[in-house]
């Protein structure tokens, strides 16, 4: 992504060109499986922040390669920007034969290695039919996306630190794990506490199994409908006796979800939580038997417990949509091109929907903070510049600009993109009001996708070596949701999803009683300016909105403000300042770009924000009111 980003558009399409055919090649040509293929890893010093790994490959005995080819994935699957693992990859090294584990004073010849690309090492087989490689890999990112090896743990995300062999994704694989000592290995695949050696049907099982490697994490366990769940946490600040009480509340998330899925088709799960207590790594990444969760924060602050829950009914609601059931695009996965899918929003919005959408039916919600986070997420949608400019789809297959792509380019983005996480959230809630209001409660989303799930993972012939079923379409989604709906949703797929009409909320929420009140934000005037507030140390501009008066006072992403109306100002003091204005004042701002002081006007505008607000309608009907109360409580 970096290397792409930075060149000129005629670059970029040649690099894109070659890309595509590269893969095209590759997927060409299936090849015949490999004797065996072993991973083995191991981490003997720590504090380097350096994984070992070995990959033990023998050949088919009528085998003729001339050489393998072993390739770092781009990037990993649930995060959709490009990473580019391969630059923290380091001494690779290519070795004749396989030596016994046992064995002390095994000698094996080096091998010719040449790099091919920016990914991809060839490796001679000098006419053998075994080879070991070896590498070294850098981790230090406590992160559901890349990996972490500290004196601490061991927490990876195998995407992030194995290669796999060109055209063998499918093989078989088998992984051993050589832990320090003291440390105890836990995954979401984990037949017996002591197991240090796995077996997966492919590499893209392997690297969707999380592992963490530690001494000191804790285990809890609970049961729902005969599975296994376990909650793992390894917490690096103090928890303040708060964690019986998580398990007890993840336990009511699963009862909620699994009582609109069924039960689920694995037997067990292992949530994998981290409580960095570092005030930066935070993530949640969904994974077939797993998750890996990771607060910024310490178990007894303040909010830290709801966001746990936040990500925890999201994370687990995708074991069964985006894991299973997937858009197209994703599963098996081709690592060597960002990811193009017009799915997102049903992955990942709906995901998000259902996340919220469960809390309350879990009983850890009343209707009112439900209602209000719902409120709160079509305020950010509906303020946004970007959703007159974006929509659903695109915002999807711009996934790989979006989904925390590192820019060293400065761009126009918070100004021209939406995501898809608020954005399908809001498309589901429209669409599953609808439904619900159209068939007279007889049908809704949640049918939606039990039928999606049904005809495209349970009941669909395997279409790869992958998984279970195959993709849909959103073609697919549209035929779906109407047929279960009993509605033509050509027009609301052409105006809501692909382009970018404001959702129809009042209808939508007409039919549970209830309705969307639009009222202006408490700031009577319009600046145009965004704070970029994950800059702890100063008072910075993070965005600058199109043909706003910041933008004609010359105003740019990245000035920080010194003083506004000629009294100094810092992050602390600049909403209570703002508060003394009105529109049409003339408002001096002093502002520091690189070395320069620079002073502007401010004419201030007319306001541009409205806040949202769903409350209950007065005029609710008996039947209103039943069609809600199924909604919120899932019955
Ligand atoms: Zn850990
Ligand atoms: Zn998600």
């Amino acid at each position: 992504m970096n290397g792409f980003i930075r060149k000129s558009g005629c670059c970029l399409t040649v690099a894109l060109a070659l890309l595509a055919s590269f893969s095209a090649i590759t997927s060409a040509q299936q090849a015949e499986p490999l004797g065996s293929v072993t991973y083995r890893l191991s981490m003997s010093r720590p504090v380097s922040h350096l994984f070992e790994v070995a990959i033990e490959v023998e050949l088919p005995k009528d085998s003729t390669a001339k050489s393998l080819d072993f390739q770092m994935p781009k990037w990993s699957p649930g995060r959709y920007a490009v990473f580019d693992f391969a630059k923290n990859v380091q001494e690779f090294q290519a070795l004749g034969g396989i030596c016994p584990p046992a064995e002390v004073k095994c000698v094996q010849p080096n091998f010719p290695v040449s790099r091919v690309d920016d990914q991809t090492w060839r490796v001679e087989t000098m006419n053998t039919h075994s080879v070991t490689i070896r590498y070294r890999v850098f981790g230090n990112d406590l992160s559901g996306t890349f990996s972490q090896l500290d004196s601490r743990h061991a927490n990876y995300n195998g995407g992030s630190i194995f290669m796999y062999v060109v055209n063998h994704k499918p093989d078989r694989v088998k992984l051993v794990i050589e832990p320090p000592p003291g440390w105890r290995i836990v995954n979401g695949r984990m037949d017996r506490s002591d197991q240090r050696e796995w077996q997966f049907p492919n590499y893209d099982i392997m690297i969707d199994t999380p592992t963490e490697i530690a001494a000191d994490w804790t285990e809890d366990q609970f049961q729902v409908d005969g599975k296994r769940y376990r909650v793992v946490v390894h917490s690096f600040g103090d928890e303040g006796g708060k964690r019986a009480g998580l398990v007890r509340d993840i336990e009511k998330i699963v009862r909620a979800e699994t009582a609109m899925w069924g039960p689920p088709e694995f037997d067990s799960y292992t949530f994998l939580i981290h409580f960095a207590a570092d005030d930066h790594s935070g993530d949640g990444m969904e994974h077939l038997t797993s998750t890996q969760i990771i607060e910024p924060g310490a178990l007894w602050e303040e909010g830290v417990y709801g966001s746990t829950l936040d990500t925890v009914a999201h994370e687990f609601f995708h074991v069964w949509n985006v894991k299973r059931l997937r858009p197209v695009e994703l599963g098996p996965w081709d690592f060597t091109r960002p990811v193009s899918t017009r799915g997102l929003w049903v992955a990942e919005g709906i995901t998000n929907y259902y996340g919220h959408l469960m809390r309350r039916r879990a009983g850890l919600w009343d209707d009112s903070a439900f209602l209000r986070r719902e409120s709160e997420t079509i305020t950010g949608i509906e303020n946004a510049p970007g959703a007159h400019l974006m929509s659903a789809e695109d915002s999807s297959l711009s996934a790989p600009f979006l989904d925390d792509a590192p820019h060293a380019q400065r761009t126009n983005l918070p100004n021209t993109s939406i995501s898809y996480y608020p954005k399908g959230e809001l498309i589901g809630l429209v669409l599953d009001l609808m439904i619900r209001g159209k068939t007279n409660g007889k049908a809704s989303l949640d049918d939606v996708m039990r039928r999606m799930y049904d005809e495209f993972y349970l009941k669909s012939p395997n279409a790869s070596y992958y998984l279970r079923g195959r993709g849909y379409t959103t073609e697919d989604f549209e035929r779906v949701a109407s047929e279960v709906g009993g509605l033509d949703l050509s027009r609301f797929f052409g105006y809501y999803v692909r382009g970018v009409g404001v959702l129809p909320y009042e209808e939508a929420f007409t039919s549970v009683g209830l309705s969307l009140v639009r009222e202006q934000a408490r700031q009577p005037f319009n600046a145009g300016i965004g704070i970029a507030w994950e800059d702890k140390d100063r008072l910075t501009i993070g965005v600058v909105r199109p043909r706003s008066p910041a933008e004609e006072a010359g105003l740019a992403e990245g000035d920080e403000i010194i003083s506004l109306g000629k009294k100094n100002i810092s992050r602390e003091n600049f909403l209570v300042s703002l508060s003394r204005f009105k529109q049409g004042d003339r408002v001096p701002i002093t502002v520091k770009r690189d070395r320069r002081t620079i002073q502007a006007t401010l004419v201030l505008g007319a306001p541009e924000r409205f806040e949202y607000r769903i409350t209950e309608r007065k005029d609710a009907t008996p039947e209103q009111k039943a069609l809600s109360a199924a909604w919120l409580k899932g019955s």
